[in-house]
């Protein structure tokens, strides 16, 4: 906090008038590729993931749902590529 507020400062003189109430942190999951996944489970059946989405989440939201949804139903996505973000990438299944 102390660090964000020295730069912010830096940057933004003005905001340095602002008092800061409180703060909160969390834990940002990531993949190690940084890549989500949104797949099949090449292991187990009738298992789909749709994870690790890191601070991208509520932005890729839409996307993630209609090609999760498109999987579900169909197999295969009708209109997104994700063979990129597939579980098998990864050997932790
Ligand atoms: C500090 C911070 C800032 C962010 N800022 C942005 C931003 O500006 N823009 C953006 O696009 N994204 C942002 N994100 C990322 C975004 O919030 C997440 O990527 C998104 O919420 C992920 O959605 P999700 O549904 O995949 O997972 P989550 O929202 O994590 O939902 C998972 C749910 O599963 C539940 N759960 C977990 N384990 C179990 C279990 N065993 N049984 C039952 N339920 C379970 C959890 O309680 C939770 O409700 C931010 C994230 C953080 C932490």
């Amino acid at each position: 906090m102390r660090k964000i507020a020295e730069y912010t400062c830096r940057y933004f003189p003005k905001i340095c008038l602002v008092n800061v109430l409180r703060q909160w942190t969390g834990i940002v999951y990531e993949t190690p590729d940084n890549i989500p996944i949104i797949s099949k489970s090449g292991k187990y059946e009738n298992l789909w993931y749709a994870a690790g989405f890191g601070t991208r989440g509520i932005t890729l939201s839409a996307g993630a749902g209609k090609a999760l949804a498109e999987m579900v139903a169909y197999g295969s996505t009708k209109t997104i590529p994700i063979e990129k973000f597939s579980i098998e990438r990864f050997i932790f299944e």
